[in-house]
């Protein structure tokens, strides 16, 4: 006869053990109400015996200025064996903050790490369908895509979908409506772990990570508390950060646009000579001067092109750490 506590022995080996890894960046405002859901469904997943009594969440703390760390610490305080917090050194943007919680999972020994914002706009209940993806059907990375972008406004809804296509024009993998709300294997971590690059787009290098993956589809919420962190500005530089990590495409283009130019410019020239021969040649200053600018701005544009992935190149061979921890709790 098995007693209470090897019966407990044996879900703690059979269940997995789950982290949830949450990048906070002057989040005070809402923490505390994401705390509190995390931890009714955490407690529910165990009782359910669907994860082990190991499961915590983790919290990254990414250089906030508005108190973040110390309302962690409270938490932590509150249910030491519930939440675990990190704080890193200083903002290194949500993308490193989200690596950083996730090796660190990976390196406390969890089965499968689960990212989600720590807004609360990520339905916390699609966590069921992911483990159950994970434990049943043995998939070692599961997306969480959004079903629905009602609670986007118009503008967020329509560059994000034209960011999908030219992201996969561009010939580079990604899962369109799929932010950075997934669960992730130890085997999946592990690969994770391996890439050492600066210019981080984690929504790019998962897909090509390979294993079994799976889709759980989700409805994504509004903000809980407090405001986004990604302003216009930041997300047209997520956006061409993610795109110039991973394709290459952009230069040919640059490429294919030079030639198409030296074309014109021969068959300008061509219809030039052919102008003064036949003496009716129109000296027009107009389509001079819009060339001029046209092709001056292709010039312009081709060398910002040119130099975004010199930049790039630039900033890898310095092989700068990512991030610091500052401290843990
Ligand atoms: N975040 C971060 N560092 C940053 C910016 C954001 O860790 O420099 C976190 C933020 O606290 C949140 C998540 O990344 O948990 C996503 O940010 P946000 O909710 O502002 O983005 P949105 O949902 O508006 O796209
Ligand atoms: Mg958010």
């Amino acid at each position: 006869m098995n007693t209470i506590d090897e019966i407990h022995d044996m879900c703690q080996s059979t269940t997995p053990t789950i982290y949830f890894v949450l990048p906070c960046y002057n989040e005070a405002e809402g923490l505390q109400k994401t705390a509190e859901t995390l931890e009714d469904k955490i407690l529910s997943l165990i009782k359910r015996e669907v994860i082990n009594s190991n499961s915590r969440v983790l919290f990254v703390d990414d250089g906030s200025t508005d108190g973040t760390w110390k309302l962690i610490r409270q938490i932590h305080e509150s249910n030491p064996s519930f939440f675990s917090g990190i704080k890193l050194s200083h903002n290194r943007g949500h993308q490193n903050a989200l690596l950083a919680g996730l090796i660190e999972a990976f390196h406390s020994g969890c089965d499968a790490a689960i990212s989600m914002d720590a807004d609360l706009q990520d339905d916390v209940d699609a966590c069921d369908e992911m483990i159950d993806q994970y434990v049943n059907h043995n998939k070692e990375i599961v997306f969480g895509v959004r079903s629905s972008r009602e609670t986007d406004t118009w503008f967020k809804r329509s560059s994000a979908h034209l960011f999908y296509k030219i992201f996969h024009w561009m010939g580079a993998e990604t899962i369109p409506d799929h932010a950075d709300y997934r669960l992730m294997g130890k085997h999946a971590l592990r690969a994770l772990s391996q890439y050492q690059e600066t210019n981080l787009f984690l929504r790019g290098i998962v897909p090509t990570l390979g294993f079994e993956t799976s889709i759980v589809y989700y409805k994504r919420g509004i903000r809980y508390a407090g405001e986004s962190k990604y302003p216009l500005k930041k997300m047209i530089a997520f956006a061409a950060e993610g795109i110039t990590s991973f394709s290459t495409k952009p230069l040919k283009f640059v490429t294919a646009t030079g030639l198409f130019s030296i074309l014109i410019g021969i068959v300008m020239f061509v219809y030039v000579l052919v102008s003064i021969f036949s003496n009716h040649a129109v000296i027009g200053w107009g389509s001079i001067m819009c060339s001029l600018w046209i092709i001056g701005g292709c010039l312009m544009l081709s060398l910002g092109i040119l130099g975004e992935y010199i930049g790039k190149v630039y900033m890898e061979t310095k092989h700068r750490p990512r991030y610091f921890i500052e401290t843990r709790c």
